[in-house]
């Protein structure tokens, strides 16, 4: 593809059969016309970071070149939640499918819907760990390299499936 940036999106579900939806979004990105697949890391079972009254997440992180801007991938990225039944209630509360953007190239970006590199990225384990099964050496825009993130990042019930 001409003009393709590297990107990383971090997957998350805890219901209606978590590994089918996780699974079923890779998919969909994977045939998509604009990104190609790089790397899809290991599932990994995760405690909720929310209300604990719900089940664990299993999460994963994929890499893809794509060619659609950081706004366009976000759009895209919530359209495929939005198929995959994903209701928005409670900030954290349990979910068919989250696909979250993590990294844009080397991008920082700070725009009303969307932050980039994401909120989350230097000190959640379900993000730290799978991204760095896929990416030992990468630089995140500000926060550094994922070796020193996932050095000082406990585990917290992060488990590889
Ligand atoms: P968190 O963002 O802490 O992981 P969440 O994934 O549950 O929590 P959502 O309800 O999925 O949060 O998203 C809330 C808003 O976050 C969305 O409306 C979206 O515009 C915004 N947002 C900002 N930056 C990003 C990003 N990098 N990736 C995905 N959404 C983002
Ligand atoms: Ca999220
Ligand atoms: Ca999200």
């Amino acid at each position: 593809m001409t003009n393709s940036i590297v990107a990383y999106i971090g997957l998350g579900s805890n219901l209606s059969n978590p590994i089918a939806q996780i699974n079923s979004a890779r998919e969909v990105i994977k045939t998509s016309k604009k990104s190609d697949e790089i790397a899809f890391s290991s599932l990994y079972s995760s405690p909720p970071m929310g209300s604990s009254d719900q089940p664990n997440y299993v999460n994963a992180v994929l890499a893809v070149s794509t060619e659609l801007s950081p706004i366009d991938l976000l759009r895209y990225l919530q359209e495929i939640e939005n198929r995959h039944g994903r209701v928005r209630a409670e900030r954290w509360g349990a979910r068919t499918l989250d696909l979250d953007l993590l990294l844009y190239g080397q991008q920082q970006i700070n725009i009303p819907d969307l932050i980039v590199p994401h909120i989350g990225i230097s000190e959640r384990a379900f993000v730290l760990y799978p991204l760095q099964e896929i990416a030992s050496d990468l630089e995140i825009p500000f926060f550094g390299s994922v070796k020193n993130l996932v050095a000082k990042c406990s585990l917290s019930g992060l488990e590889k499936l």
